[in-house]
């Protein structure tokens, strides 16, 4: 290490791990600084339960990892990073008769909508069809104009209307809007929040044409492809070292922040403008999860078996039920039957549990910095659709908002998506300035998922940050 660098990054999340690579790539010293003993953020993994299951500490499935602009044109793969594809991307049961489940082939999912196939069809088949234009455009700020107007307007305007809108308006039967309401809830917001359906139809899309895989051997395996990646282009990372003031940091000519407002302002001090820090202390920060990893002696035995054919499972049937989910956590309340999200990558990887055993991820939204215990409604959840399901438990670890935010400070009241999406602040985050990676100080830029296109395990906010930077000051 030495004491003089072009670029400073602080916080090894995937967003940081990206930035770092760019300014890597571009020929630049950097150094990247992790407050933990691992890198990784919210993309890593560990022993929570026994020994010998591998469970995922965040995320787990990673359809915007494999669409991603910037993370496909790295030589993960070279850095032991190996993508698995379950045959269906979700699966979405009900309390009677078969799950629908998001296939890779429109026509298959659409099979298993009934009179509302022709519907879905004509409406995602357009934006599949037009993916590889349109994904670069929405993974980036609204400003500068995208590059393929015309497809993201048409985007845009279906995407503008809230999920119960589109559901109830696009779907007659309670299977589509019920599907349809699981998807969007990926939001994080009540679904009859404007904006909400843009969650439907973005991961539906990411479903078909990309497909929803996990990492063999854990999401751990992914920070770990891209810290090997950097180190091989020459960048350093000191991992351990928890930054309280930027004065602490080595000389550098821009200092890329892959933190979320609140730890910016206490970090960065003097160096932000009065105005600018009022702007970032608006930010607002979304409700808190409430996490399961479970260590079980079987697979989940679902009462519609084909569940098993995706590794992941959201619970909770119908739009209504999902929207009262949504609209209780946002009420300050948690409904008797969350909308719960289930992965269960074991199925599909057998290094993640002893051979027969299994594991189980399975979370629900509480409300911001919530205290009280969701593992019940949980349980209750997957017993459910999954009768038995409870006796399979050998051990569980429970993750609270509060113990989210002790593993990582940016997950703030346990908000795991760097703030709300709550429009404007989906698009315009974490203020309305442009480009939103950069701060009034030419030196200092933020990339983490505080900033566009948001949360999500791709990468795309540290590549347009380190961007940024290396056209002002780094060029
Ligand atoms: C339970 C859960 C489930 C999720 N599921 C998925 C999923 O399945 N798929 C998906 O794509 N996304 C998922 N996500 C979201 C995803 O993990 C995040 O959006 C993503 O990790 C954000 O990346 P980031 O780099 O912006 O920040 P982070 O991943 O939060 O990384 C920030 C890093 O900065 C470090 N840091 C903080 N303060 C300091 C400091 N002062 N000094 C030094 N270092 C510091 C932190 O320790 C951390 O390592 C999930 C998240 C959670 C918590």
């Amino acid at each position: 290490m030495t004491d003089s660098y072009d670029a400073v990054v602080v916080g090894a999340g995937p967003n940081g791990l990206a930035a770092a690579i760019v300014l890597a790539r571009a020929g630049r010293s950097v150094l990247l600084i992790e407050a933990r003993p691992t890198v990784g953020g919210g993309t890593r993994s560990a022993e929570l339960t026994l020994p010998g299951f591998v469970h995922d500490v965040c995320s787990a499935i990673h359809p915007l990892g494999v669409a991603s602009p910037f993370l496909r044109g790295l030589p993960l793969a070279e850095h032991g990073l190996e993508w698995v594809f379950p045959e269906v991307a979700v699966a979405h049961p009900f309390d009677d008769g078969p799950p629908v489940l998001l296939e890779r082939s429109i026509e298959a999912t659409a099979a298993g909508l009934g009179g509302d196939a022709a519907a879905y069809r004509g409406r995602v088949s357009p934006l599949v069809e037009a993916a590889e234009r349109l994904l670069p455009d929405l993974l980036a700020p609204p400003w500068p104009p995208p590059r393929h107007p015309w497809l993201v307007a048409r985007f845009g305007l279906m995407a503008l209307r809230s999920a119960r809108g589109a559901a109830t308006s696009l779907f007659r039967g309670e299977r589509a809007r019920g599907f349809f309401a699981g998807l969007a809830a990926h939001a994080v917001l009540p679904l009859e929040s404007p904006f909400t359906a843009s969650f439907g139809y973005m991961f539906s899309l990411l479903g078909h044409a990309y497909g929803w895989p996990l990492a063999r051997g854990g999401s751990q395996k992914i920070a770990d492809a891209l810290a090997s990646y950097l180190r091989s282009l020459g960048g350093e990372i000191e991992t351990g070292r928890r930054v309280r003031d930027l004065r602490e940091l080595p000389s550098a000519r821009a200092v890329l922040l892959d933190l979320t407002p609140r730890q910016v302002l206490r970090i960065a001090g003097t160096r932000l403008s009065r105005g600018y820090r009022r702007a970032l202390e608006r930010f607002r920060y979304g409700p808190g999860s409430f996490k399961l990893d479970m260590a079980l002696a079987g697979p989940i035995p679902w009462k519609a078996g084909e569940c098993a054919r995706a590794a992941t499972v959201h619970l909770g049937a119908t739009l209504d039920e999902i929207s009262a989910s949504e609209r209780a956590v946002h009420a300050d309340a948690i409904s008797e039957r969350p909308y719960v999200i289930v992965a269960q990558q074991s199925l599909f990887d057998a290094s993640r549990a002893p051979q027969g055993r299994h594991t189980a991820w399975a979370y629900c939204h509480v409300p911001h910095a919530s205290t009280a215990d969701a593992a019940p409604l949980i349980e209750a959840q997957i017993e459910r659709f999954a009768p038995g399901f409870r006796d399979l438990v050998l051990a569980r670890s429970a993750t609270t908002p509060a113990g989210f935010e002790a593993r990582n400070e940016n997950y703030v009241g346990g908000d795991i998506a760097g703030g709300s999406a709550a429009f404007p602040q989906l698009l315009f985050r974490p203020t309305f300035r442009l480009p939103p990676y950069a701060t009034p100080d030419p030196g200092l830029y933020i990339c983490s998922s505080s900033t566009p296109p948001g949360a999500g395990v791709h990468g795309m906010c540290g590549h347009l940050a380190a961007r940024v930077a290396l056209r002002r000051v780094l060029a």
